[in-house]
């Protein structure tokens, strides 16, 4: 056997650290790296079974135009003429970019450059859209960056770890076992916000099952106590503006909203107020939300008001759902950001970057978000769109119009590694990419560390890297000199040396300290959470009061609960929640290939709470009919008292491959955040009967 090489797991935000070592014939095995220090050698079922899922079954193994295999020159060609000639005759933003959270920074930064800097539209926007962007914006609002305040060291460190829309347990492994070995270490107490009772509850020191959709009026009540029990630090609040307009709406809210108990939220807040050494960590609970930015905020608010920031063991902690969803958003991936947490409305950003990327003038304008932009490839408004490892036929919110809107474009190219998904076979012009294992490049996980991903297995068949796809298609369409890398260490290094302008500019993001790597010094890149420069490194932000907004100060933000957007009424009269299971992964185009994972939840189904079950004469295992004003779904029925009367919940796996009845985003509305664009993923409403 080979020695082990490291790498980074494909799947979570946590970003464990693996140890590969081919087998030799096409295998891999795959163990926990204890260097790493965001696993220090713990796997989840996922990570530990990723050597099931490198086969070559349903690979995509050359370029396919309209079904048929064609060469790479022609297929390269083909793309860069048709994009080209759409902006000549349309204008640069009747195209589109659809990346995703899976693609390596490398691959995200040349798409992003590709776009923005030299088509000269925003209409790039990516997958993780649907997973953190109300994170992004919340962050900016108070911060004036999309700034990760604090490290995983705060997860051990902490005494109340507090999980809102979060099961960290089935989501985020790795990082509960953290949580549970703090626990054991210095008695850490948890909290579980969820209005259903996950695997994250069992170890729990509280649930509480509020009203779905109503957190912000939990953390308004916590606002609240936290004066009136006299927890504010006055001291930091120095370095904060907007508290008295925050405390009156907080005080305005009502906490009945949450449909909790006065004592309930009573004994939450003295929990919270009690203790110093408090993490709030949030998920896709929060995030998914038409109000996902403003509960984003309102956790920020509480943390802000009691200084307790930026040191050890304390902190809000949002944990990001892929790989890469925080490298997609240093690299700018998202339609209203640029490069290295610049801003894209800001001129003199967009003046900076255009000089060091040599480029034409920059979008002055966000570009389409991803619910905006597959609305207006619906209406023809966008005539060329090219989908990078994402299948949104099926994980986007109104799932049919969105597969319906991708059959109609004029022309659809689909960069990923297989063709068997929803979304590949709508495309024009499939492009076959390398898979992870296969690609060199870097990945960011949730507390900015950034750990390399390395080649162990051979580019199968006629796959290539993105990022050489990608630059291919620059340099085709008449873009020479800004993609003419010679590999990932190459573009790692520009983006390194953009960070140090986007730095001196005063922004947080700043990997200038790793511009100088040569090939060596990259292939050897150890784990390295941001900043890294001479006079930086690695640590906490906010400790030390000072922000990126203006002035230097963050800000509280007024908020105040909404319900969700659609209402339950006499049609539909349950909330239906969407999320993940233990061992499946987005639209399970790799976990789906491992026996082991799939033996955990076999299929699709519905949860529902035995008093629904008993009035709609559900038995377990039957198959229900679950409509929503947008689509059906066809479920196996469960009866369980985790979820509330009133509520049931789905998984959101299984496509149209795998089983063509249980695409739950069919029945999910394409209602957004107004602030991040992010859907309402997980508060539809939906009627259920026996099928
Ligand atoms: Fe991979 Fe996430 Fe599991 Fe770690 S916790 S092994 S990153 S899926």
């Amino acid at each position: 056997m080979r020695a082990a090489t490291r790498s980074t797991c494909a799947y979570c935000g946590v970003g464990c650290g693996v140890l590969l070592t081919p087998d030799g014939h096409g295998g891999l095995d795959v163990q926990g790296d204890p260097d790493h220090p965001a696993n220090r050698g713990r796997l989840c079922s996922k990570g530990a079974a990723l050597g099931e899922t490198v086969g070559l079954d349903e690979r995509l193994l050359a370029p396919r135009h309209h079904g048929r295999e064609i060469g790479w020159d022609a297929a390269l060609q083909t793309v860069a003429d048709r994009f080209a000639n759409t902006i000549a005759r349309h204008g640069p933003d009747s195209v589109a970019f659809y990346v995703s959270g899976q693609l390596l920074t490398e691959d995200y930064y040349v798409a992003n450059k590709l776009m923005k800097g030299f088509i000269g539209s925003a209409n790039i926007d990516t997958n993780s859209r649907l997973c953190m962007a109300s994170t992004v914006a919340g962050h900016r609002r108070a911060f004036g960056t999309d700034t990760v305040p604090g490290t995983y060291e705060d997860l051990d460190e902490a005494d109340l770890v507090v999980l809102v829309g979060s099961n960290l347990a089935w989501c985020h492994p790795v990082l509960y076992q953290r949580v549970l070995a703090a626990r054991a270490a210095r008695g850490t107490s948890i909290v579980v916000i969820d209005p259903r009772r996950t695997a994250s509850c069992e170890q729990a020191d509280m649930h509480l099952a509020l009203a779905p959709g109503s957190d912000v009026a939990l953390f308004n009540a916590l606002l609240v106590a936290l004066r009136e029990g006299g927890a504010l630090d006055e001291g930091f609040l120095r370095h904060v503006e907007g508290f008295d307009d925050t405390l009156e709406a907080a005080l305005a809210d009502d906490p009945a909203k949450t449909g909790l108990s006065a004592e309930e939220i009573d004994a939450f807040c003295r929990m919270w107020m009690g203790t110093e050494r408090v993490v709030t960590v949030f998920s896709q609970g929060v995030n998914q939300s038409a109000q996902g930015s403003d509960k984003v905020n309102a956790i920020l608010n509480c943390h802000l008001a009691t200084g307790r920031i930026g040191r050890p063991g304390m902190g809000p902690f949002s944990v990001t759902g892929q790989p890469n969803a925080m490298g997609g958003r240093e690299v700018g991936g998202l339609a209203n950001t640029l490069a290295c947490h610049l801003e894209l409305e800001d001129p003199a950003h967009r003046a900076a970057v255009q000089a060091f990327w040599e480029s034409g003038p920059l979008p002055q304008a966000p570009g389409l978000k991803a619910v905006e932009m597959f609305r207006a490839v619906g209406r023809g408004d966008i005539r060329a769109l090219w989908i990078i490892h994402t299948n949104p036929a099926v994980s986007m919110p109104d799932a049919d119009a969105v597969k319906a809107a991708i059959a109609g474009c004029d022309f659809v190219v689909v960069s990923d590694v297989t063709g068997a998904t929803d979304t590949a076979r709508l495309a024009d012009m499939l492009l076959p990419a390398t898979a992870w294992a296969e690609k060199d490049g870097t990945v960011t996980n949730s507390d900015r560390t950034i750990s390399r991903q390395r080649a162990v297995l051979p580019a199968p068949g006629a796959a290539r890297p993105d990022w050489a796809i990608l630059a291919e298609v620059g340099r085709r369409m008449g873009f020479h000199a800004a993609f003419d890398y010679a590999g990932p260490a190459e573009i790692f290094r520009e983006y390194a040396a953009l960070s140090g302008i986007a730095a001196q500019m005063g922004r947080d993001f700043d990997i200038s300290g790793l511009g100088a790597l040569d090939e060596a010094g990259y292939a050897a890149l150890p784990p390295t959470r941001w900043p890294v420069s001479p006079g930086r490194s690695g640590g906490r932000f906010f400790g030390d009061g000072r922000f990126f907004h203006p002035g230097g100060k963050a800000r509280m933000l007024p908020v105040t609960a909404r319900p969700p957007a659609a209402r339950v009424g006499r049609r539909y009269p349950f909330r239906l929640n969407t999320g993940r299971i233990r061992d499946q992964w987005h639209t399970m185009t790799r976990t789906g290939l491992s026996p082991r994972l799939s033996a955990h939840l076999a299929e699709p189904f519905l949860d529902l709470h035995p008093e629904d079950a008993a009035r709609l004469k559900v038995s377990a295992a039957d198959l229900v009919r679950v409509k929503s004003p947008e689509g059906q779904a066809i479920l196996r029925a469960r009866i369980t008292r985790d979820v509330a009367p009133g509520q049931v919940f789905a998984p959101m796996h299984w496509t149209g491959e795998t089983a063509p009845s249980a695409r739950i985003d069919a029945l999910v509305a394409a209602v957004t955040d107004p602030v991040s664009g992010q859907p309402e993923s997980k508060a539809a409403v939906a009627a259920v009967e026996r099928f």
